[in-house]
Formats: structure tokens, sequence, C-alpha cells
């Protein structure tokens, strides 16, 4: 199913791709440029664009525009390979979740910069042993006064290296149960005892990074929402993750250019065609219900899993419509080697699809114990 939009929308689109095609030209690898595509310049080109906080109040100085125009501009976007990363987790996830969970103070001091493009975020949430249990979760925040001194060590922590800031997921009450003793806090990630040190992954990439905190000092007024009651924040926090056009399109370019080589006179290939384009349309349709606030409590589950599945098959059917080339250090090879990471990040398909049972099916849980 295809949507013709408006013709406002379809030239905001038209426009996004004129810019996403231009600023892909200049670089070498153009999927997954949400999360690997960093540069400080592009995030201030988007906020001369008003194309950063799009959707966010007028009254915090965002756009006040609608969810189906920010949609239509990162579809461009992320579909051509521009390099939104710097601003990408602040855009999609840090600005809603301080006009959420945030004081007015905090919306006056981080609003302001994420919208010009001047801030860039990571998030601090997986550790060595707490990656898909976050009630694992290690690092510890004490209280000093009224500030918290931080101590613990995080990894996969992507864009840490680029950053200015990480929200960062802390055990602020060690004798809480696991899920109740944990609070949010903004941590300055040039602040004393801040150490980063980037992980390279198979494909050359050097974007996440283990983080270590030594004693680092934050101040009380960084903690966002309640103390000890990050649980709730964090479940409302993985929704801005997990259902966007992010998770459909990190490697459409790639698609798109070994659809165009493709030899259909194979009909194999041609079924692998169709599968890959149909899958792609109820994708966006996921997506667009996300977009538009039609989707169920925990659907994004279901989006984010459709969704990167697609991912991975389009890796595949690019290596295959390069034959033995695919074996070259190359674009194909690199997404190859990285779509496992599709699965991974943002919430396992394992743990999504418990998600799925439990919550959306009312499926009950298997009794501790039994096979
Ligand atoms: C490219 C990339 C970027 C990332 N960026 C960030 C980031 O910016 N910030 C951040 O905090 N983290 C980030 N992560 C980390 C990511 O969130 C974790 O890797 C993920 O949550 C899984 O955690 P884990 O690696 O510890 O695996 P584990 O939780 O140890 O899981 C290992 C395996 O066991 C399965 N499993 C675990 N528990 C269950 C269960 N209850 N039922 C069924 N199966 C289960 C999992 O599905 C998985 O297959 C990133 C990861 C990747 C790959």
């Amino acid at each position: 199913m295809d949507y013709r939009f408006g013709p406002e929308l379809q030239s905001l689109r038209d426009q996004a791709l004129a810019v996403g095609r231009r600023a892909a030209a200049e670089r070498p690898v153009r999927e997954d440029s949400w999360i690997v595509g960093t540069s400080r310049a592009f995030s201030l080109e988007l906020a001369r664009r008003g194309w950063l906080g799009m959707t966010w109040p007028v009254e915090v100085g965002g756009g006040g525009r609608s969810s189906l125009e920010r949609f239509v501009v990162f579809e461009a976007l992320i579909s051509t390979g521009a390099p939104v990363a710097t601003s990408w987790f602040a855009d999609r996830q840090i600005g809603p979740t301080l006009m959420q969970f945030g004081n007015a103070e905090q919306r006056a001091r981080f609003l302001p910069e994420i919208i010009a493009g001047t801030s860039a975020w990571s998030i601090g949430m997986s550790e060595p042993d707490a990656g898909s249990d976050v009630a694992s979760i290690r690092t510890r925040a004490d209280r000093d006064g009224d500030d918290w001194i931080v101590t613990g060590a995080k990894i996969w922590t992507s864009g840490a290296v680029d950053a200015d800031w990480c929200y960062l997921i802390a055990r602020t009450d060690p004798d809480a149960p696991p899920h109740a003793g944990l609070s949010e806090l903004i941590v300055d990630l040039h602040a004393p005892g801040v150490s980063v040190s980037p992980i390279a992954d198979m494909t050359g990439n050097r974007h996440f990074c283990e983080v270590v905190y030594d004693h680092v000092r934050v101040p009380g007024a960084n903690l966002v929402g309640e103390a000890n009651g990050s649980f709730r924040q964090v479940m409302r926090q993985m929704e801005h993750e997990r259902g966007g056009v992010d998770r459909l399109v990190s490697n459409r370019a790639l698609f798109e250019e070994a659809r165009a080589v493709a030899d259909t006179s194979d009909p194999t290939i041609r079924q692998h065609l169709a599968r890959l384009e149909s899958g792609y349309r109820i994708g966006r349709n996921l997506v667009l219900r996300e977009v538009v606030g039609q989707a169920p409590p925990g659907w994004s589950a279901v989006t984010k899993t459709f969704c990167t599945e697609l991912e991975v098959d389009i890796a595949s059917f690019a290596a295959r419509v390069a034959g033995a080339d695919a074996m070259l250090a190359g674009r194909v090879a690199r997404n190859l080697c990285y779509s496992p990471a599709y699965l991974i990040m943002g919430g396992t398909v394992e743990i999504l699809r418990n998600i799925m049972a439990e919550r959306i099916l009312g499926l009950p849980r298997e009794p501790r114990g039994q096979t």
C-alpha cells in the first residue's frame, strides 16, 4: 500500500530528499546514517532548516509541526544516507523524554541547544552484565549533599565519543527491589572522572563505546523525573526508540541500488524482491501507525521486530545480487556484517517477542523450572 501525500508534504519530502542526497554524496557509506553518520555541521544544517524539534511545542522553541512532517523529512534523510546521527538520539528520544518527565528548568536548559543542533547526546543504559535485563544495572549514583556521585561502567553507549551528554540510568537505592531503585541522570561527558573508549566493530565502525564513570559529580538538578522511578520512564523512552522510521530504512539506499542491477529474469530473485517490497510497505504502515499515535501500547515491539528483520533480509538480498563480489570490502560486505546488530540494539528480537507474547497476546509466562 502506498500513500499519496498532499502537495505540502510532498514538497517537504522532495526538499529533504535533495538535502539527503547531497549530504550522502560526500560519504563512502550510506547505510545506518542515523547511528554511524556523525556530523556536527549537518546538525547545524538541520537546525537551520527547522528540522530539529520539529514537532515540539512552539513554547519550548520547537517547530510545532505535525508528526507526519517529521516522518517525511527523516524517512527521506535516513533512506538517502544523510549523516543525522549527531542529533538523532536527542531529537528522537531525549527531547520527548524531557518534555514528559523533565522539569521546567531542564527543558529551558537542554531543549534550546538540541533544537539549535549544538549538543549531541548518548544513552547509557547497557552494562556488561545488564543488557536485556535493565533491572540488573549496577552503576551507582550516591547522594552527596545536593549532588550525585556516579561510579560504574556502561557499554555499547552509541556516539559517546562525539557526545556532550549521556542520559544515564543508575542505581540510586541499592536496598530497593531491582526494578525500583533506578534513576535517570543527565551526565556531562566532559566532567572529571568520565573516560570514553570507542569499541571497533567488525565493520570498522567505532561508534559505540565503553564509558567508565569514576566518582563523577553530577548536579542534583540533573535528575530527570522521580528518584528511583526510572523503570516506568525507561519503558516510555523505549517506545520512542523502537517505533520510528530509522528501524525501517537503515539500508534502503543499498536495497535500491541492488534492485536496480538485480537479474530479474531469475524467478527466485523476483520472489525475493516481491517479499522485500511488500515487507517494506507493511513496515511503513506499522511505522506510520506509531507516528500518528494510533499504535496500541507495546506495539513498537512488533514494529521494531518486523522492520529490523526486513533490514536483515535486505542485507542478504544485496549480497545475493552482488554474488562473489559481496566478499570484497565494500558497502555490501559491510552491511552484511553489520546487519545482526539490527536485531540486538534497542531490545533484542527475543525480548521483543516476549513483550508481544505477554503484553499484546496476554499469553502466560512459562512457570519456572518447566521447559
Ligand atoms: C549497534 C548497537 C548499538 C547499541 N547502542 C546502545 C546505546 O546507545 N546505549 C545502550 O545503553 N545500549 C546500546 N546497545 C546495547 C543493546 O541495547 C544491548 O546489546 C541489548 O539490549 C542486549 O543486551 P546484551 O547485549 O547484554 O545481551 P543479553 O541481554 O545478555 O542477551 C543475550 C542473548 O540472550 C537473549 N535473552 C536474554 N534474556 C532473554 C529472555 N528473558 N528471554 C529470551 N531471550 C533472552 C537475548 O535476546 C540475546 O539473544 C547497542 C547495541 C548494539 C548492537
